[in-house]
Order: C-alpha cells, then structure tokens, then sequence
C-alpha cells in the first residue's frame, strides 16, 4: 500500500490533492497570511516534477451555500505564483470533469470550495429551528446518502489521492477521509501530513526522556484529554496559564479572581493524584504576575501564585516561575509546548510566553526535540520569531489537540489503513 509521495511514481497520473488553503483574507480579498499555501507547495510540487498533473481542493471559511465571499477564485492567482505555473479554476468542484480530462501532465486545475456543498461535511443544513428530531435525523440520513456521490465524483477526477491538509485531518469528510476508498493502493500522505505525524510520533510513540509536557492557555476543561493522556507519557508536566489556577486552586491556594473552572476541581485533584501515583512531576506556577485588571494599563505586581489578593488576577507566569520550569525545560530531551502561558496577547503579559519560547530554542539547540502543538503556541512562537528555532511548528490547532488526546484521526486512518 502506497502512503507516502517520494516512493510514487506521478508520470502521467492526476493526483487529486487536498490541501488545507483556508487562508485569512482582508476586505478586498487579499491574502493577509500564505503560510497555509507555502507550506503545502513542496507537495505539488513533486508531482509536477514527477510528471503529473494536478487537481487541488480546499475548503475557505464556513459558507453554509455558494457564496462569492468564500470562492477559492480569489487566490488563484496567488497560487499560481507559489507554484511557478498557470493554475485553471474550475467554478463547481461537482462539475469539473472535461477539465480534469484535459489535464496534461505539469498542469494544474483548483476546484472551487467544497464546502459550497453540505456533501463535504456530511451535515445537514437549512434545517427549520423548530424542525423534530424525525426531520433531523431524516435530514443527516439525506445527506449522508449524497455525500456518496460526492466524494465518488471528485474521486473520479483523478488517478490518485494525496491528504496534505493536517488542519482537517481530525474531520471525518468526504475529501479529507471518505475519498481514500477509492484509491486502495494510490492514496498517500503529502510532505506537510508527513511531517505532522512524524512529529506527533516523536512524542508519542518515540520520546527521549525526560520528556516533559507545558499546557497552558485558557481552559482545564479544552485539555482535560489531553492532560490525561500526558500522564501516560511525560516524567514532567508543566501546567500554566489561565488553566493553572484551577489546579492551583484545587490545591488550597488563593487565586483572586484569576481564571477558574471550579466544577473541575475534582478533576484537577484527580489528575494530581494520577500523576503522584505515576511518578510524573507536576509543575505549577509558583510565582505570578497579577493585574488589577484584564488589560494593558491595569497596575500589576509579583505575588507567590497561591497567595493572589482577591481583587487581583494571575495574568502572567512570574520569574521564579520561569526559572523553576526553565530548569525542567533545559533538562529534558523531549519538549511539547501547547497553550501559552499567560495573556500573551497584551505585550506586558506575553513575557512568561516569550521566556518559554527562548527556552524551548534554548532546548532545541542543545539537541532536545522540541514540539509546539497548538493554535495559540504557535501564534506566539511565529509572532515571536522562534518558529525555526524549534524542531518542529504543528500547523494544526483542533487536529494537534486531537492527537496530544491520544486519539485517531481519521484524514491520518483513512490512509494507514
Ligand atoms: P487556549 O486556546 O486554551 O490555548 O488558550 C489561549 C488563551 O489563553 C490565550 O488567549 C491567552 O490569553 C489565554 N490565557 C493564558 N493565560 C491566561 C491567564 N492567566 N488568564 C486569562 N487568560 C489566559
């Protein structure tokens, strides 16, 4: 079974492609930022090199039905310029057959969104508010019954298929997982899922240690999965940012009014105990940055993370927080980073987020792999300029998380099966 790109010979052969180009755009439907693009052109390009041609399908937003203001018309152009090459469009991804006929191989065809149509989800829309749970589900079995035919059209474009949108890999639908039926023996991960999973193994499956784990960001509750399945990995966990407060919490501190999800607290004193009884080393801050209030001209002060006056907010992770972390950081072989550590959003906040992303350089350039899994993280360490000083930046927020939970994704089975 084929599963990778370098080993498949292309001469000749329609490859359909699914990408992930759902990428910002301003009013006048400039692309603000192209790094969902680039990131997906050494694949195409290796099938043009390898003497094939090429079918591209993304999604672009969330149209609920055809709309103009998310046609994949608009970066035509731009694509086009990534890849060196005329790009053709075709204004139906449903309809596009005589294109994908003619295409010769060094050609390139992009399918217009494909979630102009509810097939790709495979969800019902244009259900009535009111409409009974007998509609609903006559509505699910409706579509269901189409997406069949959907994805056997688009298969029917090519020769084979490559997945080489990560950011999708944790949806079941039609183009992301469904179409890989049709293509038993020629349907393969591109470059960018490659690296993905290789990435998500090097912690999961294959980690030096010590390997430790930080998980922060807002919510316990948006990473209790994934805490959970830590434990089963890491000898260190880090737990920062809004979420530790909870844990902090659970643990007898005061916490002021800084983020908590108190219904968790049995939870957060479970995870404690679970770690204890594993022998994993569980790191809260110790000290904290806190405000007044939630914004940037609030008056702050350093105050022990337990010990949080209750008219203050924890906003930051404090210097001796740092250090202490910055310790098990420099000491690991295996470093995952998801969720920053603090509001990282407004500059006097964003330093115990920026120290952790110097330490994980720090970290990277001493020989530990160095992940950074997750949306936010991600933000910070490319907005931080450190994206190329890590070992490797995750380009999936949902699907990375998914992953860290320890489940399968199914744009990742559909291929490996
Ligand atoms: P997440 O999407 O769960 O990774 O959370 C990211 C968000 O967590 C960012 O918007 C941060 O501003 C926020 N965050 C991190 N630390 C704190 C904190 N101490 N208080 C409030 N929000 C925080």
């Amino acid at each position: 079974m084929q599963k990778f790109i370098d080993s498949y010979d292309f001469t000749g052969k329609k490859a359909i492609v699914r990408v992930d180009f759902n990428v910002p755009l301003d009013e006048n439907f400039k692309i603000t930022d192209d790094t969902r693009i680039r990131r997906a052109v050494p694949t195409l390009k290796k099938v043009l090199a390898g003497g094939g041609s090429l079918i591209i399908m993304s999604h672009l937003g969330r149209p609920k039905k055809v709309d103009p203001k998310f046609s994949l018309s608009h970066i035509v152009d731009h694509v086009s310029e990534c890849l060196g090459v005329p790009v053709q469009f075709a204004p139906d991804c449903q309809k596009a057959d005589a294109q994908a006929a003619a295409l010769k191989p060094g050609e390139v065809l992009l399918l217009e969104n494909l979630r102009y149509y509810a097939e790709e989800e495979g969800k019902p829309r244009g259900l009535a508010e009111d409409a009974t749970d007998e509609e609903k589900k006559a509505a699910k079995a409706a579509v269901k019954a189409s997406q069949k035919e959907f994805v056997k059209k688009l298969a029917s474009y090519a020769d084979c298929y490559i997945n080489d949108a990560f950011g999708t890999a944790h949806r079941a639908h039609g183009s992301t997982a469904l179409i890989a039926e049709y293509f038993p023996e020629d349907k393969m991960f591109g470059y960018l899922m490659e690296g993905e999973i290789k990435a998500i193994d090097s912690v999961l499956k294959n980690a030096g240690h010590p390997f430790t784990a930080i998980i922060g960001g807002a919510k316990v509750s948006s990473k209790l999965a994934v805490l959970e399945n830590m434990l089963e990995k890491v000898d260190n966990l880090i737990i920062g940012g809004g979420m530790g407060y909870t844990f902090i919490k659970a643990k007898g501190g005061s916490i002021g009014r800084s983020l908590c999800e108190d219904e968790l607290i049995p939870q957060a004193l479970e995870i404690l105990a679970k770690a204890k009884e594993k022998g994993v080393n569980i790191y809260l801050s110790v000290q904290a940055v806190v405000a007044d209030d939630f914004c940037a001209e609030a008056n702050t002060k350093l105050v022990p993370a337990g010990e949080i006056p209750s008219d203050w907010e924890g906003m930051d992770a404090g210097p001796e927080s740092l250090d202490l972390w910055g310790k098990v950081i420099l000491s690991s072989k295996t470093i995952l980073w998801n969720g920053p550590v603090g509001v990282f959003e407004i500059p006097t906040f964003a330093k115990g987020t920026l120290k952790i992303a110097e330490l994980l350089a720090q970290a990277t350039e001493a020989g530990a792999y160095t992940l950074v899994g997750g949306g936010d993280s991600v933000a910070a360490v490319t907005q931080m300029g450190y994206a190329d000083k890590v070992s490797y930046v995750s380009t999936g927020g949902g699907a990375m998380l998914e992953a860290l939970e320890g489940k399968v994704l199914p744009g990742i089975a559909a291929i490996q099966e």
